[in-house]
């Protein structure tokens, strides 16, 4: 039976161009979304647009006013906003050994970390307006240690603190926000640790197992919530054990 369980709503992706945020565009499309594909890289970008008959967004998230603008475009073109997912985000490469970078520190941290509070930022006023939801893709990253690349690490923990703390004080709201937080997905993301994978048979998962736990979310009513997505296991949001609640 067709899925149109998303007819007519309107989705914006950040790092929709290639990996995870193409997946999840392509399902959002043909579950009846409109999608508007924002990213740095323009020629994916414009061809996944295409594939959706949706809308290309160049938009660098390390810049809060390209996030304002692809939001801006989105209600242009749709009409209103109902879901965004944010979801650009890059591998980090270095440690904080002799290959540090202080340049490249910051970029990664605009991109994976000031890229969320930006996208919030810009499409809370949209998303008020519908009770929509946003769904930032954190990473298994930011639950567990990640010892080769402990910079990643410590912004994808700080999107899911951002997520779990930006939970509660949006529910008077109707808003609901929640995190994708994936263990390894055949993407160009992990190019620096493939072998190293591979090597210690570290399961690596296939893009759409990641986009089915991104549509159970986007499905949920839950917020705050952390969905771990690993191989072979039915993805549901992790328990922070002990963990007192929202004050
Ligand atoms: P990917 O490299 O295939 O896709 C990342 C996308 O982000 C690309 O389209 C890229 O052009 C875009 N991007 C990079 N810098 C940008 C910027 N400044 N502004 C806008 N767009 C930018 O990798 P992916 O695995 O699909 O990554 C998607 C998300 O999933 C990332 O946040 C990543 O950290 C997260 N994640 C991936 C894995 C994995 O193993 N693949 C695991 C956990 C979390």
């Amino acid at each position: 039976m067709e899925d149109r369980r998303f007819e007519g709503k309107v989705a914006l992706i950040t790092g929709a161009a290639n990996g995870i945020g193409a997946g999840a565009s392509r399902r959002l499309a043909e579950s009846g979304a409109h999608v508007v594909v924002a990213d740095i890289d323009g020629d994916r970008g414009k061809v996944i647009a295409d594939e959706v008959d949706g809308l290309f967004v160049h938009c660098d998230v390390r810049d809060p006013e390209h996030s304002k603008a692809a939001v801006a475009a989105a209600v242009e073109r749709f009409g209103k906003l109902d879901l965004v997912a944010l979801n650009a985000g890059i591998s980090t490469g270095f440690t904080l050994g002799e290959d540090f970078d202080p340049e490249r520190y910051r970029s990664v941290m605009g991109i994976n970390l000031d890229g969320v509070v930006y996208g919030v930022h810009a499409a809370l006023p949209a998303l008020r307006e519908t009770g929509g939801q946003i769904i930032a893709t954190a990473s298994m990253a930011g639950i567990t240690p990640t010892p080769m690349d402990p910079i990643y690490g410590a912004n994808k923990t700080a999107v899911v603190g951002l997520v779990r703390s930006l939970a509660p004080s949006l529910q008077k709201t109707g808003v609901r926000v929640n995190a994708l937080c994936p263990s390894f997905a055949d993407t160009a993301i992990i190019g620096p640790f493939r072998a190293q994978l591979e090597s210690t048979n570290m399961p690596i998962m296939e893009v759409a197992d990641v986009v089915k736990a991104f549509m159970a979310i986007a499905e949920s009513d839950g917020t705050g919530e952390c969905w771990f997505v690993v191989p072979g296991r039915e993805s549901q949001p992790f328990t922070f054990r002990n963990a007192p609640g929202p004050r």
